[in-house]
């Protein structure tokens, strides 16, 4: 391809996301293809002469897109969002273009500045103490990992980077019940073990209970373990539950233990004023993370992981061999020595096209709109007695089954009727939603976020479900009978 053609069929391509943006709601939401379709229609070989772009696109729009689950759908209700804006595109498209290696300061001065600059713009904007400073890693998985072995070498006195495990060190790790499986996989690779993992109860709004973690962590110590980390959700992802985060941050203080925030979805509500009391929370933290990839309109992958001393994270990842040593090191960030990979994608840019475009207030006002629309769902769902809500509402997620209480159903039959009624929905195309499952009971989750999102959306998708139910049920009793 040469410089005329790529001029050529990026502007094809720039027509085609335009299309495809103006015509999304017409597309089935979760993509309807069975397992293996796909695969069985690409071609067992890699072309022998080089393919002109037309045929490629036009494979990619015959094969390819069936395949898609459309995640920027406005009716891309299911799990978390992963949404992106037209500025979070166009700011990729150039880091892409300009391909290059965010390894370290020397290899691209601006990718490591502008990436403290935005870290810092949002630690400040959400009001956060200044003795955070951060980087971008690619997923709050990787950044639990990486709070996770900051601990371990900490207390280990960064022994166990050097020599390894042994016998002397017993450490527990602390969440809920509802916590996220990134933990228990960070547990499980830096060497603690799953069984080492205690996962404390919560209460009847799926937040830790922090009697049962000081008992719990007392308990440990007594049986000769050492506490290492308390990992403190900012919105679970069943139900966005908030933790008693400073209740939490006491706790670990008390017993020097190591602090992490997880709030991979809801962390972004802190750029509202009316979410600042989540702050005194967060600022007893040692690390915490939060997924602009999730609700801040800047497409995968985008992290931000902030930590109050930057030291011993860089102390636990950094190895200098001569030819990564440059003159400068003591003067700035070298952000590969931050976090696991040496090589680091240049993600701030396209963070910087999003709040630069949108400003503070654009952003408040999608995300204030965002939460809106979820308590008109609330409203709508409990106008319904067909059908209850099983968490409280905290942001933008809503979870809730349908209990109709004229028709009495067992416990499994309602787990049942709410797995089709999930399903039905799922396979009209029309809108995709996910499911968890609270205290035994199958539970639809509603989960609002989508850049572009209106209430309408909601509104139909509502009216769906409603409708689908009713079939659903008039179609069990027909079957009765
Ligand atoms: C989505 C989510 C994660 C995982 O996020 P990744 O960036 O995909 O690793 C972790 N914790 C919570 C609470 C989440 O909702």
């Amino acid at each position: 391809m040469n410089i005329e053609e790529f001029i050529q069929n990026a502007n094809i391509l720039t027509n085609w996301i335009a299309d495809y943006y103006k015509n999304i709601r017409f597309y089935p939401v979760k993509s309807l293809v069975g397992p293996r379709e796909i695969f069985n229609s690409l071609p067992m070989e890699i072309p022998q002469e080089g393919e002109p772009f037309d045929n490629i696109l036009q494979d990619f729009q015959d094969i390819i897109l069936k395949g898609i689950t459309h995640w920027q759908h406005p009716r891309f209700f299911a799990y978390f969002p992963a949404n992106t804006s037209f500025p979070s595109i166009l700011g990729e498209y150039l880091t892409s273009a300009l391909g290059i290696q965010a390894m370290m300061w020397l290899t691209s001065p601006s990718a490591a500045e502008l990436e403290e600059r935005v870290i810092l713009w949002l630690r400040d904007a959400m009001g956060l103490s200044n003795e955070f400073v951060g980087c971008i890693q690619d997923t709050a998985s990787t950044s639990t990992l990486v709070s996770l072995l900051t601990a371990r070498e900490k207390v280990s006195n960064f022994k166990i980077n050097q020599e390894g495990f042994n016998d002397n060190y017993r450490f527990t790790v602390y969440c809920s019940t509802e916590a996220h499986s990134s933990i228990e996989k960070a547990v499980r690779i830096i060497g603690i073990g799953s069984k080492n993992l205690r996962k404390i109860p919560v209460d009847q709004n799926f937040a830790m209970e922090p009697e049962k973690l000081e008992e719990t962590i007392l308990k440990d110590i007594s049986n000769g373990f050492t506490p290492l980390c308390i990992v403190g959700a900012l919105g679970t992802t069943s139900t966005t539950a908030v933790d008693p985060l400073v209740k939490l941050g006491e706790i670990a203080k008390k017993y020097n233990v190591w602090y992490h925030i997880d709030g991979a979805m809801i962390g972004s509500a802190l750029l509202l004023p009316e979410f600042s009391h989540l702050v005194e929370g967060i600022n007893l933290a040692d690390t915490f993370v939060f997924n602009p990839h999730k609700w801040l309109f800047t497409n995968f992958d985008c992290s931000v992981y902030l930590v109050k001393n930057p030291d011993l994270l860089v102390k636990t990842f950094q190895i200098s061999p001569s030819y990564l040593k440059t003159d400068y090191d003591e003067q700035v960030h070298n952000y590969r020595d931050w976090g696991i990979q040496l090589g680091r994608r240049f993600r701030a840019l396209k963070l910087w096209f999003v709040l630069r475009s949108f400003g503070l207030k654009g952003i408040q006002s999608k995300l204030r709109l965002h939460i809106n629309f979820a308590k008109e769902l609330e409203k709508m769902i409990r106008q319904d007695n067909r059908f209850e809500i099983l968490a409280p509402v905290n942001f933008t997620t809503i979870c809730f089954r349908y209990n109709n209480p004229l028709r009495k159903k067992s416990e499994e039959q309602l787990n049942d009727f709410n797995k089709k009624l999930l399903e039905t929905i799922n396979q009209s195309g029309f809108a995709f939603l996910s499911h968890t499952t609270l205290n035994g009971k199958i539970t639809i989750r509603f989960s609002i976020g989508q850049t572009n999102t209106c209430l309408d959306d909601i509104q139909q998708t509502w009216s769906l479900i409603q409708k689908k139910a009713a079939e659903l049920e008039s179609y069990e009793k027909k079957k009765i009978f």
